[in-house]
């Protein structure tokens, strides 16, 4: 008897939260990222059209583009090329959707909103050093393959402002100005909807760029 009362408690506080917070009901970049991000990202993967469906819903302009390679463990079949968001990119953002879905969502609900509050004016610009390249981790002849070659991860380095104020990773990261502040907010921000976050307190590589990636592991750094 206590079983079923919890059963059918458990299944109406089921149908009863809110769908951001939901793992069954699907994602909307719309929606602040919070605690079932992740698992609804995750859910996506497995789900090209439904995948498609959210990126469109939000208003963002893609081109399907597969990526074929004949090299070993590199390319995608649901890679997109982004062709206009909130911000733009310059050319040559090409990821997974649940890849460009995780980015979409850090742009609106991190990058976006941040700018305002330490920089005081809009984000206009994101400045990218490439996303997908077949190539292993770091660039190494040898070893396992980075998930840039899967197009699950991309390279931010710097931001523009409507004011014309220009901030790199490479000088800013680390400072105690407002492009500092502005710098750790996107990074640790990044961490809600990238499950690999890389960024110069991590290793030299990493000194010009955050690295954000949608894989198996979980690091924030
Ligand atoms: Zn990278």
């Amino acid at each position: 008897m206590l079983l079923l009362i919890f059963t059918s408690g458990a299944i109406w506080f089921l149908f009863h939260l809110p769908d951001s917070i939901n793992p069954f009901s699907p994602l909307e970049i719309a929606d602040a990222p919070n605690l079932v991000t992740p698992l609804k990202l995750r859910i996506l993967g497995a789900r090209p059209e439904a995948c498609a469906g959210v990126i469109k819903r939000a208003g963002v302009e893609v081109t399907r583009a597969p990526i074929l390679s004949d090299e070993a463990d590199c390319g995608a079949d649901d890679a997109m090329t982004l062709k206009k968001s909130q911000v733009v990119y310059g050319d040559g953002v090409e990821m997974t959707c649940p890849a460009l879905t995780a980015l979409m969502i850090w742009e609106r609900h991190v990058a976006i909103p941040a700018a305002r509050a330490e920089m005081g004016a809009d984000l206009t610009r994101i400045i990218h050093y490439g996303s997908y390249q077949c190539r292993n981790v770091n660039g190494a002849k040898d070893g396992k393959r980075s998930k840039h070659a899967s197009a699950r991860a991309i390279d931010i380095a710097g931001f523009q402002f409507s004011d014309g104020q220009k901030i790199s990773v490479l000088k800013d990261w680390g400072q105690d100005t407002p492009a500092g502040r502005y710098l750790k907010r996107v990074h640790d921000g990044a961490c809600e909807v990238f499950n690999g976050v890389l960024g110069p307190d991590y290793n030299a590589l990493h000194a010009n760029h955050f690295h954000f990636e949608r894989g198996a592991w979980s690091y924030c750094k």
